[in-house]
């Protein structure tokens, strides 16, 4: 299957943290033709091995499955569902999103409600709707005929978006934070070919609401390396200054120095970069970022595991819809296979 299909039915599949079945499923599908063994732990991580040499050392590279969303919280009388946010989103996107909500009977179709701009008081025009205040409206009129229909407390809520392709190498589609990163797992274990060390593929669960499944998976695995392939935001765009988002999509992809949660381990940091000038591969350096990944778990697992982030620059991540660019991510793959080969433990 090529890449771009791939990243297609990752970002088409629903994986709200806690609830990453669809897209565990998929993962399992697409690695198990090329490691050595595919297995999913108790939290449900998915956990693809290559074994390499004897004695030498192991890697770990994490993409993490889950995505922001919603959950079902209450039910009105009048059968709207109101809903929690799972992960970080703006309220300000929510507004007249199309919406899906997971049942374990079928999926649903919902819109969120809005006041139309007719019966807006002049002040209320001005503020943003926040989350509790808002609600999916599914066209229902009971919380009796809402119920029948499958829909409980607690049923995870994705975006209605479809994966589409813009000019050249830039897509767009949902849950790009980290299908991207999945898609890349599945082709650098497709692509590696033979090497020394071990390689762990895994594919995170709850990421987003804490890093939480690359917590218990790293140190179950205890690598000698652990690399996060995740996205980061690039700016580049109207209203966004330089200085507050420098990396840029279509410019390669991005090696995180320091983010919120880990200052890469410098070695690992000289690997990357070794790595991606021996290719010439453009590449660019991060720092500063407010948020973090699965690697500043992975680096604390035990007596600690050196670790660092390649990012694909990704526009409007943590919206319903983000963009990025096919290169970003084909040098991405290209950088971790040549990290891979030249590992060393440290
Ligand atoms: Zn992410």
């Amino acid at each position: 299957m090529k890449f771009i299909k791939i990243l297609e039915k990752l970002s088409n599949a629903c994986g709200v943290a806690g609830r990453e079945e669809e897209v565990r499923v998929l993962m399992k599908e697409l690695l198990k033709p090329n490691v050595d063994e595919v297995r999913v732990d108790k939290l449900g991580n998915v956990v693809a091995v290559r074994r390499g040499k004897k004695d030498r050392p192991s890697i770990m590279i994490a993409a993490h499955m889950d995505e922001v969303g919603l959950m079902v919280k209450n039910i009105t009388k009048d059968g709207f569902v109101q809903f929690a946010k799972i992960g970080g989103i703006d309220d300000r996107i929510l507004v007249a999103q199309k919406v899906i909500l997971h049942t374990e009977r079928r999926p649903v179709t919902g819109i969120i409600g809005t006041k139309p701009p007719h019966i807006l008081k002049e002040e209320e025009k001005k503020k943003i709707i926040e989350a509790d205040e808002l609600f999916i409206d599914i066209g229902a009129n009971s919380k009796n005929e809402v119920e029948k229909m499958g829909i409980r407390v607690g049923d995870p809520v994705s975006f209605d978006i479809k994966f589409t392709r813009l000019k050249n190498d830039i897509v767009v589609g949902k849950a790009f934070d980290d299908r991207i990163g999945c898609a890349i797992l599945v082709e650098i274990l497709k692509r590696v070919g033979e090497v020394d060390c071990t390689v762990y593929g895994v594919g995170t669960i709850q990421e987003e609401v804490g890093l939480r499944g690359a917590t218990t998976a790293a140190f179950g695995l205890y690598p000698d390396i652990g690399i996060a392939v995740d996205v980061t935001v690039a700016g580049g765009v109207p209203g966004v200054k330089d200085i507050e988002a420098p990396i840029k999509m279509g410019k390669g992809p991005s090696l995180t120095v320091a983010d919120r949660g880990l200052i890469t381990h410098p070695k690992v940091l000289r690997l990357l970069v070794d790595a991606a000038e021996k290719l010439g591969i453009p590449y660019q350096l991060e720092t500063g970022l407010g948020g973090t990944t699965d690697a500043a778990k992975i680096s604390l697992t035990r007596e600690g595991v050196p670790s660092g982030v390649i990012s694909i620059p990704t526009r409007y991540i943590h919206s319903p819809v983000s963009m990025l660019s096919l290169d970003d991510a084909e040098n991405s793959i290209k950088l971790s296979i040549e990290a891979i080969k030249n590992v060393r433990s440290f």
